[in-house]
């Protein structure tokens, strides 16, 4: 169908069109901001999920017996799923004990500056925000981490991956509280950021969130990653562009 055939294109059409409005704001010197989302947009977490996995694996072999057991056949990150109930339950763990045992485990270090270099950047992710910052937009980092336990961590990852941070042009936005919600996080924060210029591209893979910062910023770009997302999410409104990855051919 002809539909399909050409389904990719219009999304990397607008990746590029996103840089070219900023360029043109750029050269009648007016501010420009793109919004990225961290986990599940720029980055792929499920490989900071297997590393702690096989961490707790080895580290506590007698309390994670399945875990251990788990790790002599696996070999397919598809396995991580978003819930970490469901990805114990494929690879085979089972033991309520042993689940709740992994569970509290893995949140120590899943939600902790140490772990964070172990995601793994979207496919064009890193070169992409490069333009967009390089083109003249303010690159706004903002997400559902919290200040206490992550934004160190988050710095140093996106540094280590040569996306731009820490200098003009761009600005990380994290929760004061980890207990917040994302969802009222994301909401509270677009006030301020609309004060600052002209939103024209927001990147998410939180269908909810996606909805309200395109209801918020309506002129903007609105582009969904197609990655994992929270269970008994909204519908997506009509109008964002999904997108698989950052790559432009
Ligand atoms: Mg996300």
């Amino acid at each position: 169908m002809k539909t399909s055939k050409k389904e990719g294109r219009p999304g990397l059409s607008r990746l590029e069109s996103a840089i070219s409005v900023v360029e043109e704001r750029t050269a009648r010197g007016k501010s420009t901001l793109a919004i990225f989302d961290l986990d599940g947009t720029l980055f792929d977490n499920r490989t900071r999920t297997i590393f702690i996995l096989r961490e707790i694996s080895e580290k506590f072999c007698a309390k994670a017996p399945g875990l251990s057991k788990a790790f002599e056949a696996f070999q397919d990150l598809a396995a991580v799923d978003y819930s970490l109930d469901i990805t114990l339950d494929r690879l085979g763990v089972k033991h309520p004990a042993e689940v709740a045992f992994i569970k509290q485990e893995w949140a120590k270090r899943f939600f902790s500056d140490e772990y964070q270099r172990y995601d793994m950047p979207i496919l064009g992710a890193k070169a992409y925000v490069e333009r967009v910052h390089k083109a003249g937009a303010t690159v706004i980092y903002l997400t559902g981490r919290d200040v206490g336990r992550m934004l160190v961590g988050t710095t140093e990852v996106l540094r280590l991956y040569g996306f731009p941070v820490g200098v003009a042009g761009t600005m990380t936005i994290v929760k004061k509280e980890f207990e917040q919600d994302d969802e009222i996080f994301k909401k509270e924060v677009s006030e301020y950021i609309d004060r600052l210029g002209e939103v024209v591209a927001i990147f998410e893979n939180e269908p909810a969130n996606s909805n309200i910062l395109q209801a918020r910023f309506p002129k903007a770009a609105s582009f969904f990653v197609q990655t994992q997302h929270r269970p008994g999410a909204p519908a997506l409104a009509p109008g964002i562009h999904k997108l698989k990855d950052f790559r432009i051919k």
